[in-house]
C-alpha cells in the first residue's frame, strides 16, 4: 500500500514577507505527519500530529497564533475524521487548550462527536490534556492587531514579532492522509474568522463542512469563509464528487458548487484512497505541502 500526506496553512492573501515562514511550518508539518507514515503509523496519528506542529506556531491561526474575537479572545475549532467506519471528533469554541486537533482526537475515541466550551475543556481534564491560561494562545502579532482595531485601524498593515509588515489573513491548518493500511484520515483546527462575534463556531468542527474522510473515496481538509463552507459541506461535496470524478475535476467541482451557491470563497486538499493529491483555492492564494511514496516532498506559499 502506498503512503501519502497533505497539509494545508489556510486560504487567503498572505503578505510577501510572511511567505518563507510559512513555508518552514508547512515543511515541519508534513515532516512530522510523514515520519509517522513512514514508521507505519495509521492515517489519524499522521493528521494529528502535522497539525499540532502548526497549532504551535504563530504564523498559522491554530491553536498559539490564533485570530482573535472582537472582545480580543481565543476561541478555537478542530475536527477529525477517520475514514474506515467514519468515525468523527471535534471540539468548538474552546479557549484553554493549546491542542485542539489533540483534544478533538480524544472526543474521536469517545461516545460523542462535537463537545463545545467549558464542556470540552472539562472533559479535556478528564482525558489527562492540560488547560493553559488563554492569554498564553495569544501571539504578540495578534495583540497588536487587535490593538490596532480598536483604534479604528482596521485591516490596516502592522509589524510582526521579527518588525516586518504584516496585514490579518486567515491561516487555519489542515492535514489529509493515507496511511499504508489503506485508511485516511482528515483533519482540521483554526482560531476561526478574525473578530468574530463571541460564541461563533465555524465550518472547521463541523463534519462535511471543514472535513470528511471515506476510505471509499478520499479525505478532505477545508479553509476559508467558514459560514459559506458550512452551508455547502465543502468537504463532503468534493469527497462525494470522487465516485464520478478525478480528485483534481472534484475538487474544482466542489469549490465551483461552493461559489455558485453561496458567493464564497474557500480553498481545499484533497487526498483520494489511492493516494493522489489534490489542492484547489478561488482565494488570493493557499499555503499547502505534499509528500507521496517515492517521491520528494513539494511545499507552496
Ligand atoms: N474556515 C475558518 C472559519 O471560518 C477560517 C479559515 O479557514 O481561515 O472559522
Amino acid at each position: 500500500m502506498t503512503i501519502a500526506l497533505a497539509v494545508h496553512g489556510g486560504a487567503g492573501s498572505v503578505p510577501e514577507e510572511l511567505i518563507p515562514y510559512r513555508k518552514e511550518g508547512l515543511a515541519q508539518a508534513l515532516e512530522a505527519g510523514w515520519q509517522l507514515l513512514g514508521k507505519g503509523k495509521d492515517a489519524l496519528s499522521a493528521v494529528v500530529a502535522a497539525v499540532e506542529v502548526m497549532e504551535s506556531l504563530p504564523q498559522f491561526n491554530a491553536g498559539y497564533g490564533s485570530s482573535l474575537t472582537d472582545e480580543g479572545r481565543v476561541e478555537m475549532d478542530a475536527g477529525v475524521m477517520t475514514g474506515d467506519g467514519l468515525h468523527v471528533g471535534a471540539v468548538a469554541a474552546v479557549s484553554r487548550i493549546a491542542h485542539p486537533i489533540r483534544l478533538a482526537a480524544e472526543v474521536l475515541h469517545s461516545r460523542h462527536i462535537l463537545l463545545a466550551g467549558s464542556g470540552a475543556e472539562t472533559f479535556a481534564t478528564i482525558r489527562g490534556l492540560p488547560l493553559v491560561d488563554p492569554a498564553d494562545l495569544i501571539s504578540r502579532r495578534r495583540q497588536r492587531l487587535w490593538e490596532a482595531r480598536q483604534r479604528g485601524e482596521q485591516g490596516a498593515a502592522l509589524t510582526d514579532d521579527a518588525g516586518k509588515t504584516i496585514q490579518v489573513v486567515q491561516d487555519t491548518v489542515g492535514a489529509v492522509a493515507l496511511d499504508n493500511a489503506g485508511h485516511l484520515a482528515a483533519a482540521t483546527s483554526t482560531g476561526g474568522m478574525s473578530w468574530k462575534s463571541p460564541g461563533r463556531i465555524g465550518d472547521s468542527p463541523i463534519v462535511g463542512a471543514g472535513f470528511y474522510a471515506d476510505d471509499a473515496l478520499g479525505a478532505v481538509s477545508t479553509t476559508g469563509w467558514g459560514e459559506t463552507i458550512a452551508r455547502s459541506l465543502l468537504a463532503y461535496q468534493a469527497v462525494s464528487r470522487l465516485e464520478q470524478y478525478t480528485p483534481e475535476e472534484s475538487a474544482r467541482r466542489a469549490l465551483q458548487f461552493l461559489e455558485r451557491k453561496t458567493q464564497g470563497w474557500a480553498g481545499l486538499v484533497l487526498i483520494s484512497a489511492k493516494g493522489e493529491i489534490s489542492v484547489a483555492w478561488n482565494t488570493k492564494t493557499m499555503g499547502y505541502a505534499y509528500r507521496r511514496e517515492g517521491e520528494a516532498a513539494t511545499v507552496y506559499s
